[in-house]
């Protein structure tokens, strides 16, 4: 990996960054006192500053080992080689390979969500599944779980997860248009306009009095999501925010 490093900080060489990205910047990061753009290789560059070489597992590697456990609920999610002493519920996943490793904001308040809502035998569909951490959780709680995604790659990722955790949810390609409920809970991790579109597919998805938690919402889109779950009739039933990111949870 070719690393150019210029001093300053992001705000100080906002100017640059277009014309770094031009010249083929695969990503800008923030160090003390300067920035590191990564290039694929190195090149003749318009703009002071001096070339790093690093092997190219060292990025990899550097954040497998800052990966921290996250807490969750009742819920740990842990890579492969961490230990826990805790009394958690483990979610282990191999990071990295799908979205969903419980660091974002977003998994991490679903993950809260279903924990409250979920009971034994319900049946929970979790679209958009990515890494598969939802619907494994959801099967930890004892549902009779499902999760789809639209990105076959996603799968194979989502199926091992499970075998490592012991649970098996069905999990396959698939949209909301190709599943077969009623579910008694939907949790979608995807974004506001989505959601927005999804809306009467939801409200055909969920057997009545059903609950859909809904996040992956930025605070200024959540009135996107709104207006259309309560076009469709749906109640609301509760809000959490972390940073920009909103959670909802919605009755039919
Ligand atoms: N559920 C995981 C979580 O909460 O961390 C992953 C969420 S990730 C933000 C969104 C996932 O939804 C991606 O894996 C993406 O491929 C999938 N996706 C996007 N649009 C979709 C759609 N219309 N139907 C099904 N899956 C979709």
């Amino acid at each position: 990996m070719h690393v150019f490093r210029l001093k300053g900080d992001f705000d100080t060489l906002d100017a640059y960054t277009p014309l770094l990205f031009d010249l083929g910047a695969r990503g800008l990061e923030e160090k003390p006192g300067e920035v590191w753009a990564y290039f694929p290789e190195r090149l003749e560059l318009p703009l002071p500053g001096e070339w790093l070489e690093l092997p190219d597992t060292d990025w990899l590697e550097a954040w497998r080992r800052d990966l921290k456990p996250v807490k969750a609920g009742p819920f740990v999610v842990l890579a492969p080689w961490h230990e826990w002493t805790g009394d958690e519920q483990r979610i282990v996943l191999e990071p990295g390979m799908a979205f969903g490793t419980g660091h974002h904001e977003t998994t991490r308040m679903a993950l809260e969500a279903l924990a409250q809502h979920v009971q034994p035998g319900m049946r929970v569909l979790d679209l958009g599944t990515g890494s598969g951490i939802l619907a494994i959780a959801a099967a930890k709680l004892g549902a009779e779980a499902e999760g789809v995604d639209i990105d076959a790659a996603v799968i194979p990722h989502a199926l091992e997860n499970a075998r490592i955790n012991g649970v098996s949810p069905r999990l396959a390609e698939g949209t909301l248009e190709g599943v077969s409920g009623p579910y008694a809970i939907l949790v979608a991790n995807l974004y506001a306009e989505l959601h927005g579109w999804l809306a009467p597919g939801y409200a055909r998805a969920l057997e009545p009095g059903g609950k859909l938690i809904l996040t992956g919402i930025l605070a200024e889109r959540e009135p996107i999501v709104r207006e259309a779950l309560e076009a469709e009739g749906f109640t609301p039933q509760q809000r959490r925010q972390e940073g920009e990111w909103v959670l909802l949870v919605y009755q039919r």
